[in-house]
């Protein structure tokens, strides 16, 4: 190892903005559209894949888990129902994961048989969520890295980015922190914790048979509580806590799923490889330590809760989600949504999933166009927002 020391001195012309959202994933199109449609000035949302949509699109993970409780109630609604529905605006991929008694006046009986979740086209998903940001005035950067974070006191008030024009920055007056493993947090030094049990290897990917597209789950279950001594000793754990690990996550992942693929090809010479995933596929690597850390009791309530989030594994709980963990204690305009949220390791199995990053993606987007200090916001006042925009607050 050599000590290189980098001296950059160099003033930059930087556009502003009133909300940056950082991470394009369904909590940072959330965010975005949130921010925009609540009369945010000027929204910018910074990606660094090009297209939208994170692990739902890129990571093909393509399944939108429940909004509702399994007991025939719906619970997560406003902008994570949205996204639900134009994920199927042109079909569901299988006929199976259709949810008919949801979209279709069911009775209540089939309510409760039929959970309100859908199977989507990761690519046709990404397009329409592209046009409907585009619709509402947010400004889309793709292939941008934030890469740094200029801080004034207990405010970000700069966003370096790095992309294909080289560094650039723009000012900002709030930001929302969508990128799944907190960069934008620790990056501003606030206060951050890491999964230590680290990630199952998964390698899901697509496949055409015989005309059919086909989807290969290929991972182990997620352990939500038991550490990986107690769950599966026997296997390797990926932090992806940084670049070289999460390099060598992907590589183990190709080589499994190209492997398994080799084996379907032997059994069918027609089989061809459709899609791999082209984002790492990590369930939990940092959060934000916030203000408050929500546990998995569902019987707890909040004065602070911002949306509900159901329980995809089980039927029956749902969860208020309190506004306290979406706040950091150091940094008091930047706001975390998706999952990197402040929650415990139980609880954070639950939150990470698509509608729950959708719930708190929009709280995190409508807060971010109502102030630029999170510490002294009205919680009243964006929880009026919030059900005025058709969001369940509390149970
Ligand atoms: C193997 C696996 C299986 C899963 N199964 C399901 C399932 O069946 N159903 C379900 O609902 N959920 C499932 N999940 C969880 C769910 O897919 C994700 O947790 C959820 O989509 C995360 O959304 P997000 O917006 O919080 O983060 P991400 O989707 O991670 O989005 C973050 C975005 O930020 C961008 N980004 C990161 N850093 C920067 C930076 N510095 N600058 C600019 N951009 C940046 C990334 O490129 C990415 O697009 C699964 C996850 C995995 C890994």
């Amino acid at each position: 190892m050599r000590e290189i020391r980098e001296s950059i001195n160099k003033t930059y012309s930087a556009k502003e903005y009133q909300v940056a959202v950082v991470g394009g994933g369904i909590a940072g199109i959330s965010a975005a559209l949130a921010a925009a449609r609540n009369g945010a000035e000027s929204v910018i949302l910074i990606e660094k894949e090009f297209m939208v949509g994170g692990l739902a699109t890129l990571g093909l993970v393509t399944y939108y888990l429940p909004l509702c409780d399994g007991n025939g109630r719906q619970v997560s609604f406003g902008i994570s129902e949205e996204l639900l529905r134009l994920s199927i605006k042109y079909g569901a991929e299988s006929p199976n994961w259709y949810p008919k008694a949801w979209l279709e006046n069911g009775s209540e009986e089939e309510k409760k048989q039929q959970r309100f979740k859908t199977q989507f086209n990761p690519y046709v998903f990404a397009i329409l969520c592209e046009e409907l940001l585009l619709k509402a005035g947010v400004t889309i950067l793709y292939g941008t890295s934030v890469c740094s974070v200029g801080r004034t006191g207990n405010k970000v008030d700069t966003l370096f980015l790095e992309n294909s024009s080289g560094r650039t920055a723009i000012a900002v007056e709030s930001v929302v922190d969508a990128t799944g493993d907190a960069v934008v947090c620790r990056l501003a030094e606030e206060d951050t914790a890491i999964f230590t049990q680290g990630n199952v290897l998964a390698g899901w990917y697509q496949y055409l048979d015989q005309g059919k597209n086909c989807v290969k789950i290929l991972s182990l279950e997620d352990y939500p509580e038991e550490t990986p001594e107690q769950f599966r000793p026997d296997i390797r754990y990926y932090v992806g806590s940084d670049a070289e690990m999460l390099s060598e996550m992907v590589i183990d992942s190709h080589k499994m799923l190209f492997e398994d693929w080799l084996k379907k090809k032997e059994e069918n010479p027609d089989s061809t490889l459709t899609a791999i995933p082209a984002i790492p596929q990590v369930r939990r690597t940092w959060r934000l330590n916030g203000r408050s850390v929500r546990d998995d009791d569902p019987s707890a309530h909040f004065e602070d809760s911002i949306g509900v989030i159901a329980n995809f594994g089980k039927r029956g709980p749902a969860y208020e989600i309190p506004f306290s963990c979406l706040c950091g204690n150091r940094v008091v305009n930047l706001i975390a949504a998706g999952r990197c949220i402040s929650v415990i390791n139980k609880m954070w199995h639950t939150a990470r999933v698509i509608p729950a990053c959708s719930v708190t993606g929009e709280a995190a987007g409508t807060a971010a166009a109502l102030g630029n200090d999170f510490s002294s916001l009205s919680v009243p006042q964006l929880q009026k927002v919030l059900k005025k925009n058709g969001v369940l607050i509390s149970l």
